[in-house]
């Protein structure tokens, strides 16, 4: 290890102790960094990386609720606002059972650099709750959101702060969270993206990490002379970023083979096409049902339950892999086993679905990998445009919207291999997005002086 890395691993964890997410994703920045301050010892001199790790506010709250059967309920609510330096705080909100201070500080730190690189004025945020919305009808997720919305009203803004969903939130819940906020403001503001196409919302908007994701993926290719058409793709997850990036697969000619949720996988060796992907949708959209209802509909199709440690859906053979579902999906063996299966490319559709562990072996096996904060950029850049519109009041329509999202991630694209070139780390797509990102922002911490 290098000395600043020692320096910044022991001052994490010293300041930041049982943070392991939180530790996992500066670890993932550290190397590329130390590469720049090498060029630019005054960011050093200036502790711009160590600006960088410590939030510039965490907020926590009780958010107290009332089930369907009168019982009251009380979970933790936050919002890490961890970067303001080239725009308003901008990320999404989690509502899963693991939602912790560590793991949102992963996020809002991840988001200070991907928010960086989509080239739109937006710093770093993340927030949610340790709510678990399984089970849960939707009275009571609407009691919920209110909720929650009665105290983050009073820390978010169109200039100041703005969320958008994350696992667990989505248009349904975006719209209860919107509703509030604006009967407790008496305002109609862009204080949250994610809206809908009719109120504020941006078309494109659900589409966009799973389109921008592929675009991604199909540049990576391109610049090896290889196109998506006839490959094979694993696809972890059955929300909103893989219904999408299943559907732009198909869209390029590729052929998804598989999906998951958190209680099992799905591998459809013909191939999902479209006719299936809309039973997916209707499976997890519709019904909030699980997808192992699929195999009823599709026998020809296996489903196995998910073993923890080390999940097969990553032994199976196929040529590109997009991790979809949450963070630390993708360990070191199966990182192994995707790697002896000959697999081309990785891109992250999820945020950091890979340990460090793996992203090792990744790149020793010269895999084609973008790590999340490129690869599914695209989901926060159509935010961003939908903070545009609002702001602007008008309204784009799909082509607008969708030429933009191509334009962005080609940008993202040309930027890291540029930095990496730049940086002598030739075709290194997490060290390109590292430096890119953290240049543009340290050069804005340093002309805004000690804030
Ligand atoms: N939660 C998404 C992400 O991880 C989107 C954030 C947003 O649109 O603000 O980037």
């Amino acid at each position: 290890m290098t000395p600043l890395k020692n320096k910044i691993i022991a001052y994490v964890k010293q300041r930041n102790p049982d943070q392991n997410e939180f530790l996992q994703a500066v670890e993932e920045v550290v190397t590329s960094v130390s590469r720049v301050l090498d060029r630019h010892p005054e960011y050093d001199d200036l502790k711009i990386l160590e600006r960088m790790i410590e939030p510039e506010r965490v907020i926590s709250f009780r958010v107290c609720w009332q089930d369907d059967k009168g019982e009251v309920q009380i979970n933790r609510g936050y919002r890490v606002q961890m970067n303001s330096a080239i725009g308003p705080y901008k990320g999404g909100l989690r509502f899963h059972p693991s939602v912790n201070v560590s793991i949102l500080k992963f996020l809002a730190f991840e988001q200070i650099f991907k928010n960086a690189l989509t080239s739109l004025p937006m710093g770093g945020g993340k927030g949610g709750a340790d709510f678990d919305p399984k089970g849960k009808s939707d009275a009571e997720i609407m009691r919920f959101c209110y909720a929650f919305m009665q105290e983050l009203y009073r820390h978010i803004g169109d200039f100041t702060d703005v969320p958008a969903g994350d696992i667990g939130v989505g248009s349904r819940e975006i719209g209860y969270l919107f509703g509030m906020y604006k009967k407790l403001k008496n305002e109609f503001t862009g204080i949250i993206t994610g809206k809908g196409e009719h109120w504020g919302g941006s078309v494109i908007r659900p589409e966009a990490t799973g389109y921008g994701l592929i675009y991604f993926a199909c540049h990576m290719l391109e610049a090896n002379g290889e196109s998506l058409a006839g490959k094979k793709c694993l696809v972890s997850g059955a929300g909103n970023v893989a219904q999408f990036a299943l559907e732009k697969i198909i869209e390029m000619g590729g052929i998804p083979i598989s999906v998951s949720d958190s209680s099992g996988y799905l591998v459809d060796k013909d191939g999902i096409d479209t006719e299936k992907l809309d039973f997916i949708k209707k499976i997890k959209n519709k019904k909030r049902g699980r997808i192992e209802e699929y195999v009823d509909q599709y026998p020809d199709a296996e489903y196995h339950e998910t073993d923890y440690n080390s999940n097969p859906l990553w032994n199976i053979k196929a040529d590109c892999a997009f991790p979809c579902a949450t963070q630390n999906e993708i360990k070191e063996k199966d990182a192994q086993n995707l790697v002896a299966n000959g697999i081309q490319l990785l891109a992250e559709g999820a945020n950091m679905p890979c340990t460090s562990e793996a992203i090792g072996v990744l790149q020793e096996s010269k895999v084609l990998y973008a790590p999340g904060k490129c690869a599914n950029a695209g989901g926060v850049a159509v935010s961003g445009l939908e903070m545009t519109q609002n702001r602007m009041g008008v309204y784009w329509n799909r082509d607008d919207v969708d030429e933009k999202l191509k334009h962005i991630m080609k940008n993202i694209h040309e930027v890291c291999l540029k930095a990496a070139e730049d940086y002598g780390v030739p075709g290194n797509y997490l060290e390109g997005a590292n430096i890119f990102a953290f240049l543009k922002v340290a050069e804005a911490m340093k002309a805004q002086g000690m804030v």
